[in-house]
């Protein structure tokens, strides 16, 4: 399979990153996925191990205890567990998205509180937006933050929340004014170890993904002093999500390319091998057309998702491309990865073969992140 060699973004430090994290992701990962997707989390001791080889915060200045490195290292690690095929270490959500809130947002404190100890991964960090009544719609957060002398009183539910099981570090979307829309919410740090009145629901049953522990969380009464609001800023925490919104849609679509490209290779191999009809089904103009379709789509998605990413590193990529990507690149990865099942016949439909896991895994990449219809709703306001 020919490819356009290594993307422009990948120096010689996320090369070398790419290969640690695959021997990692293989030895250490996907080495226990039944025992994880069986019980429906994985072991914090994978993020301790992760935290000793340096993977975890690998985009957070040194001087918080991270890499050193630039977000171009979190894309790449997203990349490796897309292509891997796998879907329960939270890294991203950990790494790609709260400590980026915190490094960007947060009080010198609160930086040097919480990045140290999420790179060594003695703290697992969630982000905890959705509640059952309000997903798409974050404005209309019920959970509600209210103030009482130097403390916030949280109380309220959330539903989906990643890594919400493990997590010791939640940050919290809340409501600290109900009249002020959506300049009434805040973001706060909930260290969940100190937090009477906080407790974990359900791990979700999931259709995919059966090793990531989405999890409901329950806020009574929920005391955190005033301090904790993400910036120590009240308020802010529409505006400071939206900011940050676009960098999680790239790397929900980077772990879309990676597994577009995986899905390709994996189907070629399959029917090179297979024989119908006395031959090789790699012969049949439908499978050759179906491989020829793909191999195309795969090789935009990566051209698309490298120019965002180069973007991106620049700081000139906007919410309306990230939406673009977020999008496309998911409604591409769930059609090639149909179809590549239907080259590999009722084998496809075991999850024994990689295939049919992809298959279920990938169906929710169109809808968290921000669904895709959001996203279309966002381009089509730039245009
Ligand atoms: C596996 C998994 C992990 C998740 N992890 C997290 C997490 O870590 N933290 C977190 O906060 N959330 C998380 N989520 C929640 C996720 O972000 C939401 O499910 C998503 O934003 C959609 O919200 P909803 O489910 O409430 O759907 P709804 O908001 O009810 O939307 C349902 C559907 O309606 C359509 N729709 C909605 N609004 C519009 C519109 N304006 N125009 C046109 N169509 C529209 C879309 O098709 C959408 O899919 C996760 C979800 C899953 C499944």
């Amino acid at each position: 399979m020919s490819d356009e060699g290594v993307s422009a973004w990948k120096d010689q430090s996320v090369q070398d990153l790419i290969e640690t994290v695959q021997r990692f992701i293989r030895t250490e990962v996907v080495a226990h996925r039944e025992t994880w997707e069986r019980q429906r989390y994985v072991d914090r001791s994978v993020w301790r191990k992760a935290g000793e080889l340096g993977l975890l915060c690998c985009s957070i200045p040194e001087e918080y205890g991270g890499g050193g490195g630039t977000i171009a290292h979190e894309f790449a690690i997203c990349e490796v567990q897309g292509t891997a095929l796998d879907t329960s270490w939270g890294n991203m959500v950990h790494s790609g998205i709260v400590a980026h809130y915190i490094l960007a947002y947060g009080t010198e404190e609160q930086k040097r509180a919480w990045l140290p100890v999420m790179a060594t991964g003695e703290v697992i960090a969630a982000i905890a937006m959705t509640e059952p009544g309000a997903g798409s719609d974050l404005q209309a957060v019920r959970t509600k933050a209210s103030v009482e002398g130097d403390d916030l009183v949280i109380d309220g539910s959330k539903t989906f929340i990643s890594n919400g099981h493990n997590a010791e570090l939640v940050l919290v979307v809340a409501k600290t004014d109900a009249n002020a829309g959506a300049r009434g919410i805040s973001l706060i740090l909930l260290d969940t170890r100190d937090a009477p009145g906080f407790s974990r629901g359900r791990i979700l049953d999931k259709i995919g993904q059966h090793g990531a522990d989405t999890s409901e969380l329950s806020f009574e009464g929920v005391r955190v002093p005033r301090a904790s609001i993400l910036g120590g800023e009240p308020g802010a925490g529409f505006r400071q999500l939206m900011t940050q919104l676009a960098q999680e849609r790239l790397l929900v679509a980077t772990t879309a390319v990676g597994a577009m490209e995986t899905a390709l290779r994996e189907t070629l191999e399959h029917v090179r091998q297979r024989r119908v009809f006395g031959q090789s089904l790699y012969n049949f103009q439908n499978t050759r057309f179906v491989l020829a379709e793909t191999a195309t789509t795969a090789r935009i998605a990566r051209t698309f998702l490298d120019s965002c990413i180069e973007r991106h590193l620049a700081g000139n990529l906007d919410a309306s491309t990230a939406a673009m990507a977020k999008w496309w690149l998911t409604e591409q990865h769930v059609r090639v990865v149909d179809g590549c099942l239907q080259l590999h016949g009722g084998y496809g439909y075991m999850r024994e073969y990689p295939i049919g896991r992809m298959h279920q895994d990938a169906r929710v990449q169109k809808i968290y992140g921000g669904a895709n219809e959001i996203m279309k709703e966002l381009v089509a306001r730039s245009l």
